[in-house]
């Protein structure tokens, strides 16, 4: 017998729909390309999502075309995010930071009608354009005054396509697992892979992101989205901040530290989102400038792990409250989110900086099981540590066009291909991507861990641990590290330092300085590139 409920579906459209009717007022607030700052609210983003969907029907776009955006975050990334999965077409955002061959890739593979693009990003499509096989137009992120010249075909300008339309459009209703939106992983190996979102798992997820122990988004937040629109939309936070009328504040193209906090200050931000690179930067710019957040509470880390010293730093030194999270583009990408539990309250504040560096708990939503070398369930103690799998209504099920061949288990289960440790209260800690750990004498080092201690040591900006050869221990770590500017730092302080935390056999047996490190489009340490480099490289103990 079914249930005597209405079943509407869980559309996009239906948040940015409630948003501006019911927190019509609240501002988006954005840092141009073009320049200064731009102030719009739900109720505009709202019908000029909708006159977008208007424009674009009259283009020929219908239910599924795939329109690419090659944007920062700005109001009219957004106006298009709702725009284009409102009227049921697939919102196709690409990371610029890709190598160009891979966005030629990508924007074939996923057969983008047209491109939506923002001023910064149009060399970067000239160069390219020759290769796209079937997008049809693009159309530049501005106002005809700021039309740039360029060698771009069929070209449009928003705003001009935008305002030539009333917005008199009822958002249509369709299946709620109708596709939605498509981000693609960077892919360290192998081309990119696509993840297609659905309407029903954006809207479920966004509950998620709202609640209380997700990451807490109300309408008494200003959010700041530094995490891109381009990476894991955001991480749901858009969606989030239409659900619950929370403002939104959009920094473009300017992720240094000044422009941030400048943006924190001004638009009273209550919430930010953002890597750990990022932080790194806006906590260096802080620090110097001797300032303080005056409205921030809580900040959200995810995508690396954020080390021990930056959590001490945000809530010892600024009374910034951290939520470190986890996930990736295949789950949404919330999987899990650091809140404290009610008992941890009393705890000293070093034991409960322990339970923050965990990658943070499960949310409703999400299952999640750490399996052994068979495939067998190990136990959630928080020491047995295997590869992590996920299920649940906004994890992937495959990629885009059957990419990768099948990508769960036969009880629908997804291997993330993290490893890690899930403790009896629900808090998982990664211990490494299972291609990252290091084999070492048949016990595993997580590299993740010496890089985390490595951070704490003076004088060290940032640090990546990759396994070398040993003809005694297979691997043995090794440390790659960027030093502060004239900092005196040297092999022996690290490893010194290194000793307070790290069992001996732990210790990385070498420390190698570069000036800098490389990095994967969506920020992360790029460590095929560093094994590849070192891979010849002689250990003192060899
Ligand atoms: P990419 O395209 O680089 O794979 P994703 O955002 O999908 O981008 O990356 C997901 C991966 O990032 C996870 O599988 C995990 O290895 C890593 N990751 C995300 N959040 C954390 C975190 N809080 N701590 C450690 N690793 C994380």
């Amino acid at each position: 017998m079914l249930g005597l409920i209405q079943d509407r579906p869980l559309l996009i459209s239906s948040l940015i729909e409630y948003s501006g009717l019911n927190h019509g007022d609240v501002e988006i607030v954005s840092r141009t390309v073009e320049g200064p700052i731009h102030r719009t609210n739900y109720r505009n983003i709202n019908l000029r999502a909708k006159k977008l969907a208007q424009a674009l029907t009259k283009l020929g776009a219908k239910l599924g075309d795939r329109i690419g955006t090659v944007a920062w975050n700005g109001y009219r990334h957004m106006e298009i995010y709702f725009g284009v999965s409102g009227m049921g077409a697939v919102c196709h955002t690409i990371n610029p930071r890709l190598f160009p061959e891979q966005i030629a890739y990508i924007v074939n593979h996923a057969e983008d009608k047209y491109l939506f693009v923002d001023l910064t990003f149009v060399p970067l499509l000239e160069a390219l354009q020759e290769q796209f096989e079937k997008v049809e137009g693009i159309v530049i992120m501005t106002d005809e005054a700021h039309m740039p010249e360029t060698t771009l075909k069929n070209v449009i300008c928003y705003e001009t396509l935008v305002e030539a339309e009333e917005g008199d459009y009822d958002w249509p209703q369709f299946d709620e697992m109708t596709a939605s939106s498509l981000c693609y992983t960077s892919g360290t190996t192998g081309n990119p892979k696509g993840v297609l979102y659905a309407n029903r798992s954006t809207v479920l997820h966004s509950f998620c992101v709202c609640a209380n122990d997700g990451l807490g988004v109300s309408s008494g937040d200003s959010i700041l989205a530094v995490v891109p629109m381009f990476h894991a939309n955001a991480w749901g936070l858009p969606y989030a901040a239409a659900m619950s009328g929370a403002k939104m504040v959009l920094p473009g193209a300017a992720m240094d530290g000044a422009s941030l906090y400048e943006l924190m200050e001004a638009e009273k931000v209550t919430l930010s989102a953002g890597v750990p690179t990022i932080w790194m930067m806006l906590l260096g710019y802080v620090k110097e400038n001797k300032l303080k957040f005056s409205t921030m509470d809580r900040t959200v880390i995810g995508g690396s792990a954020a080390p021990r010293s930056m959590i001490e730093t945000f809530i010892n030194d600024y009374g910034v409250n951290v939520i470190h999270a986890w996930g990736m583009t295949e789950t949404s990408p919330i999987g899990t989110t650091g809140n404290l539990l009610k008992k941890h309250a009393d705890l000293p504040e070093d034991e409960k900086i322990d339970i923050r560096i965990k990658q943070g708990r499960l949310v409703y939503g999400v299952e999640l099981k750490i399996t052994g070398d068979n495939g067998e369930e190990l136990p959630r103690d928080g020491v047995a540590f295997g590869d992590i799998k996920v299920r649940g209504p906004w994890i992937t099920k495959g990629y885009f066009k059957g990419e990768g061949g099948e990508v769960l288990d036969d009880d629908g289960w997804f291997t993330t291909g993290d490893v890690g440790t899930i403790d009896p209260d629900g808090y998982m800690q990664i211990t490494d991507r299972s291609k990252d750990v290091i084999k070492s004498g048949g016990e595993w080092i997580s590299s993740i861990d010496v890089e985390n201690e490595a951070l704490g040591c003076p004088g060290i900006v940032e640090a990546a641990v990759i396994a070398v050869p040993h003809p005694k221990w297979d691997e043995r770590p090794l440390v790659i590290a960027v030093k502060e500017k004239g900092h005196p730092v040297s092999r022996d302080d690290v490893i010194k330092h290194l000793e307070n935390s790290l069992a001996k056999w732990q210790l990385p047996d070498d420390v190698v300085f570069v000036d800098e490190l490389p990095h994967t489009a969506t920020g992360k340490l790029l460590k095929t590139k560093l094994r590849d480099e070192f891979k010849d490289y002689k250990l003192p103990t060899t």
